[in-house]
């Protein structure tokens, strides 16, 4: 048996980074550039006022107090988005609104809190000092100057600056696009009736919402039936339209176990049994002319959730182009016993008591067992050769509050 860290070696010596091509700011967010983005221009474009107030020079207002103030005339009015045509002379004021470029011959601004906000004459009582409320061109950015570099990971904070710089389309790694093909003639669609012996189809809702968290655009396909024609039909169509192809059982020992019956035969999809609980049957490879990427995950929805999170995740960072493929670990204790299996890596579903300190989820650690799943957020990662925890001892946990 291989142990997990093989396997995913295994599994990502065949994944590459996508190819990089120009997106819409708006579809870039979530994507890691890929190349240095230059700004065209200066941050401030402008000199411009970062109070609402009036364009004054200095040496007019230096003497004003509240018991002797300056009174001056207002020339003009400028809202952010306009500018004035005047220039401030001795004597006189601009209006001027927060943004709007600074008038000629002013060089400081008044807020307006220190005047009688007048629009003819305004009386002024307290002075600016040179420069006040003024945000001058170029003091936060430089023409020409590079604001985000090859390799950065797009978020909120990064789609201001480059909205700021002009970047309307984006030269970044898309998210990968991933179909997830659930088999199991069992499955039913979530909402319609269930006879008896049928259940709810929950890997492959599952499976997208984990795809998504981890940054990729993932859509569900099935579920498809323990049938070999149906199956290899749905394999065939994904193939031109994704990076990726997720499937969710049929992949041991049974009967019926279909996906590893059809790639089995097509020679470029290898089945092996990993040193892990839960989890131990995987398989992954490539699937046509096109040598589109295939996971195919065990069928219990914990098993299917756990190895996505140990292989599939790792993938879908690497695709991205991010280069920390792995979860953050803490190491913390876990308050209550615990029983693992020996000679196999165990992630027991886990739940945070308090930031340094986790109980195990759930009833018991069997792979069926979604309600443990639900409250987990954490995976104690037991080691293959430890097969009890006490209560109070330290572990080792997979944090999976961050997406
Ligand atoms: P399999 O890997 O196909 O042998 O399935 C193992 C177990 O997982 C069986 O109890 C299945 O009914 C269950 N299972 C398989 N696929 C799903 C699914 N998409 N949603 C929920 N349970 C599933
Ligand atoms: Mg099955």
């Amino acid at each position: 048996m291989l142990s997990v860290d093989e396997y995913r070696d295994g599994v990502l010596a065949g994944i590459g980074v996508l190819a990089p091509l120009e997106l819409p700011l708006s579809s870039a967010h979530g994507c890691v550039l890929a190349r240095d983005v230059a700004s065209p221009w200066p941050l401030p474009s402008f000199d411009n006022s970062s109070m609402d107030g009036y364009a004054v020079i200095s040496a007019d207002v230096a003497s004003a107090s509240a018991a002797d103030p300056v009174s001056l005339t207002v020339i003009d009015d400028v809202p952010a988005g306009f500018r004035s045509t005047e220039t401030v002379v001795s004597g006189t004021a601009v209006r001027i609104m927060t943004g709007a470029p600074i008038p000629d011959g002013a060089d400081a601004v008044v807020p307006v809190e220190r005047t009688d906000a007048g629009t003819d004459t305004v009386v002024i009582s307290e002075g600016a000092e040179v420069g006040a409320y003024i945000r001058r061109a170029a003091e936060d950015v430089v023409a020409g100057e590079i604001v985000l570099t090859d390799g950065t990971l797009i978020g909120a904070r990064q789609v201001a600056i480059l909205a700021a710089v002009g970047s309307g389309l984006v030269y970044v790694h898309p998210r990968p696009r991933i179909a997830v093909i659930s088999t199991g003639s069992e499955l039913v669609e979530p909402g319609l009736p269930l006879r008896h012996g049928l259940i709810s189809d929950s890997n492959s809702y599952l499976l997208v919402a984990a795809c998504r968290e981890a940054g990729a655009d993932a859509y569900r396909v099935g579920p498809i039936v323990d049938d070999e024609a149906q199956f290899l039909e749905a394999v065939e169509d994904q193939l031109h339209r994704c990076d990726l192809i997720l499937t969710s059982g049929g992949v041991s020992m049974g009967a019926y176990d279909t996906v590893k019956t059809v790639l089995s035969r097509l020679g470029t999809v290898d089945f092996t049994k990993v040193a892990m609980n839960p989890g131990m049957p995987q398989g992954h490879g490539f699937v046509g002319e096109e040598e589109v990427p295939i996971i195919t995950l065990p069928g219990n929805p914990v098993s299917s959730y756990i190895s996505f999170e140990a292989f599939v995740r790792p993938v879908i960072r690497r695709m991205r182009g991010l280069t920390d493929l792995l979860r953050p670990e803490l190491t913390v204790v876990c308050e209550e016993s615990l029983t693992s299996p020996a000679g196999k890596r165990q992630f027991a579903r886990a739940r945070f008591v308090s930031p340094t300190a986790v109980v195990p989820s759930g009833q018991g650690q069997g792979s069926h067992v979604m309600g443990g799943l639900a409250g987990a957020d954490a995976l104690i990662d037991i080691p293959a050769d430890v097969t009890s925890i006490a209560a109070g001892d330290t572990v080792t946990v997979l944090d999976l509050r961050h997406p």
